[in-house]
């Protein structure tokens, strides 16, 4: 069962009850580009693409353009996955400036990009224009062209989700000497004093040609713990915190409160699976190896994530709980 920690940041709360007699662990994939925008596919074969492969909703994220899909009527009707309306809100590289890229998740209509110049004020703009269109923003690949950091991203107020990994070879999610990587700006961002949930996305822009040189579906997703596959409760999730991200680990158990954090790992092949349980400026407070992991906070962690490394290189990160 899951339990909610309490959440002393401001973040949105869950619309559901706490605790509920059954729900749905919902793969999905929320960063995706079809040929609306600068993917090499049509919206129906990049569907289909993520319906072979389990997922069981998507966002289909075009450049500045939002790419409604809707299932042909007929005897063989998809349910899976769920469509869940989406655009990546692009400030592309121009006047020397970085490109900012923000997801907007669940908008009942096109945003339009604001350029307000400086990074900061930008972002935030930007984020107030995607919740006033019913959204949730995600801050997109802050590595791309090394554009901004924590140090930027801890100024902006009502973003729901940082990209902590992004399947396109030109995110630099793992940093460099100098340079935080995704997962470190995360720990920045929530020592900073900001809540953010972490998201693995694929970024996907090629379906035909498969190379690690491509960005291609299939890298990185989130798994929503839902009450149904219904878009209102796969958004509600994200916003508050209800799922992990991966790149390959599968959790089989997940339960997060301030009193306990624990995981149980559902294993594949051969593979050794380590957990880290971290805190406040990206301090590993415990760490074990094997299927199974828990942690109780002391209270002056700030906040407790965990991450599941496979020895594959696969992960699996579970969302922060608040301590006080
Ligand atoms: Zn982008
Ligand atoms: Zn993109």
């Amino acid at each position: 069962m899951w339990k909610w920690g309490r959440l002393v940041y401001p973040v949105p709360t869950p619309s559901g009850r706490p605790t509920l007699p059954s729900f749905k662990w919902l793969k999905g994939n929320i960063h995706t580009h079809t040929t609306e925008s600068d993917g090499d596919d049509t919206p129906e074969n990049v569907v289909r693409w993520y319906r072979r492969h389990g997922y069981d909703f998507l966002v289909l994220s075009d450049h500045n353009h939002l790419t409604l899909f809707e299932y042909a009527e007929g005897r063989r009707r998809f349910k899976r996955p769920l469509m869940v309306p989406g655009e990546e809100v692009t400030l592309s590289i121009h006047e020397g400036r970085t490109p900012i890229h923000l997801n907007a998740i669940g908008i009942s209509r096109v945003v339009e990009p604001i350029d307000a110049v400086e990074t900061v004020p930008t972002i935030q703009a930007n984020v107030d224009a995607i919740v006033s269109a019913g959204g949730i923003a995600s801050i997109n690949h802050p590595n791309y062209l090394w554009s901004f950091d924590h140090s930027h991203i801890k100024n902006v107020t009502g973003a729901s989700l940082l990209e902590i990994y992004n399947g396109h070879p030109a995110a630099n999610v793992h940093g460099a000497p100098g340079k935080a990587g995704n997962e470190d700006i995360w720990d920045g961002v929530l020592t900073g004093g900001r809540a953010i949930f972490g998201v693995a996305t694929d970024d996907s822009h090629h379906y035909k040609d498969f190379h690690p040189g491509m960005s291609n579906p299939g890298r990185g997703w989130v798994v929503v713990r839902a009450e149904a596959l219904e878009v209102e409760a796969i958004v509600d999730g994200l916003a508050s915190g209800s799922f992990y991200s991966s790149t390959g680990v599968e959790l089989a158990d997940l339960e997060s409160s301030s009193a306990a954090i624990s995981v149980r790992v559902k294993p594949e092949k051969d593979f050794i699976y380590t957990t880290a349980f971290i805190g406040r400026g990206g301090h590993t407070h415990a760490e074990s190896t094997g299927l199974e992991a828990s942690y109780e906070p002391e209270g002056g962690e700030g906040y407790v994530r965990a991450v599941v490394r496979s020895s594959s290189g696969a992960r699996a990160w579970t969302q922060p709980v608040f301590l006080s």
